[in-house]
């Protein structure tokens, strides 16, 4: 009886601790009253600095979490291409399958070049004028030639046919 008796008052105490003093909490306060008064940020998830504004990100998006919107200055990133607009993320849509990562020519979206896919905009240090003015280098120039060729001959063949 006075073991129960005993058993009984420490958990009363234990509770009392966890109700008032918020002994044992695993969330801080500070954490616990941004979120009652929905004041939780989410980390930053588009590098604006990086992105060039082509949408590819929105449209590859299977759940339409990302909207293109157009920005308020444009900007002007080589002599013939201005950003115009860029995307919004509603991270309560995500479903965080990284495709719009995948997709992204210079990941923008959600991080750096990486097989794993970090949740954070890491620091992009490149030159996006220069990068968009670099020529594209198709490493498989001469087998896309090959195939051209071929489709070429199919065609005036099928033309001549007909
Ligand atoms: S991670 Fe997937 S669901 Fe989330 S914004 Fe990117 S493409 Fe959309
Ligand atoms: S795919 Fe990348 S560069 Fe294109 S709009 Fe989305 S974040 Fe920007």
């Amino acid at each position: 009886m006075r073991n129960m008796f005993i058993f009984m008052l420490k958990g009363a105490y234990d509770n009392i601790g966890r109700i008032i003093f918020a002994k044992d909490r695993k969330t801080s306060i500070q954490m616990r009253n941004k979120i009652l008064a929905g004041q939780v940020t989410y980390p930053k998830t588009v590098n604006e600095d990086a992105c060039i504004g082509c949408g590819a990100c929105a449209n590859i998006c299977p759940v339409d979490a990302i909207d293109m919107e157009l920005l308020k200055k444009p900007v002007k990133i080589t002599k013939s291409y201005v950003k115009e607009k860029h995307p919004v993320f509603n991270p309560l849509k995500c479903m965080y399958c990284f495709q719009c990562h995948d997709n992204c020519p210079i990941f923008a979206f959600y991080g750096m070049p990486a097989a794993i896919h970090p949740r954070h905009v890491g620091d992009f240090d490149i030159n996006l004028a220069e990068l968009l003015q670099q020529p594209i280098v198709m490493k498989d120039k001469k087998e896309i030639d090959a195939i051209v060729a071929l489709l070429d001959e199919k065609a005036k063949k099928l033309m001549t046919e007909g």
